[in-house]
């Protein structure tokens, strides 16, 4: 049993490119340096923006790299049941409800003055007292934030990376003014946020290190939560710098220029890729 076990997990939606590679190369040399396992999954529920093309260049991209990976491959799209099963769990504890409001609804919500609203970002509860019957197709999963940190013990979280290394306790008051009521089912049945999908695979796949990007720091309270409330266990997370463009911007996947596969094919190695991303 190797106690280092740790992953890529892109989602197909557009060409990799040097953050990405950054990532994976990171995850992958700390599961070789510790004698570990390094896995690739695609998390591939959000079917609107996925592409096989985008995840045959994955494969392709990773494999050109240098990087393996355990096998087989593990492709959200294959596991919805299991994702729905929790978030049933959570529904029988009560801690989801239906919501219908539309970003427009929401934004008209929060500029009108209103009581408990905490955080101008987080969702203001308008639906929050429908019970899980009244679901309509079209409606989101929303999380009870309220309810669900009085149902949880007191969590936290070690972090590894540079910038927040540490153990870090979670706060539940902060939990409900800077996360609030977070959708976990999307509004197409059947389909779960990432934030969830990745929280169970996370538990399956027995990873011990979330190597990821600085972006998805805020997110691990919120993911340490849901592990709280579905007794899985909390991984050490390692949240690493982002790569940047010459702006100082963080790149993205329309930032088809910064691609691997346009790198590869300008005739670049995968060691001027290391260099170029600083390892
Ligand atoms: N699928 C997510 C992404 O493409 C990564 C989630 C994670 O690493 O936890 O950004």
């Amino acid at each position: 049993m190797t106690d280092f076990i740790t992953r890529f997990a892109p989602s197909p939606t557009g060409p990799l490119h040097l953050g990405h590679a950054y990532s994976a190369l990171l995850a992958h040399d700390m599961a070789r340096a510790n004698g570990g396992q390094f896995h690739l999954r695609i998390e591939d529920t959000d079917i609107d923006r996925c592409r096989s093309k985008w995840e045959e260049l994955i494969y392709e991209d990773l494999q050109w790299l240098g990087l393996t990976w355990e096998t087989p491959v593990l492709r959200q799209s294959e596991h919805l049941a299991t994702y729905q099963h929790h978030l049933m769990s959570l529904a029988d504890a009560r801690l989801i409800y239906p919501c219908s409001c539309s970003r427009s609804d929401i934004r008209a919500a929060l500029s009108a003055p209103q009581e408990g609203v905490a955080s101008p970002q987080t969702y203001p509860g308008t639906c929050r007292n429908r019970p899980m019957a009244d679901r309509k197709p079209g409606d989101a999963l929303r999380i009870d934030m309220a309810k669900a940190v009085k149902q949880v013990g007191a969590l936290s979280f070690k972090e590894d990376g540079e910038r927040h290394k540490g153990r870090h306790q979670l706060d539940p008051q902060r939990l409900i003014s800077e996360i609030g009521d977070a959708v976990l089912g999307r509004k197409e049945i059947e389909t779960v946020s990432y934030v969830l999908a990745a929280v169970i695979d996370d538990a399956a796949q027995g990873m011990t290190h979330i190597v990821r990007g600085e972006d998805l720091y805020q997110i691990t309270y919120l993911q340490v939560l849901l592990q709280g409330l579905l007794n899985l266990p909390t991984p050490t997370y390692h949240h690493h710098r982002l790569i940047r463009d010459a702006q100082g911007k963080r790149l993205a996947k329309r930032d088809d220029a910064r691609a691997i596969a346009t790198y590869r094919a300008e005739g670049k190695t995968p060691g001027d890729i290391r260099r170029m991303v600083g390892l």
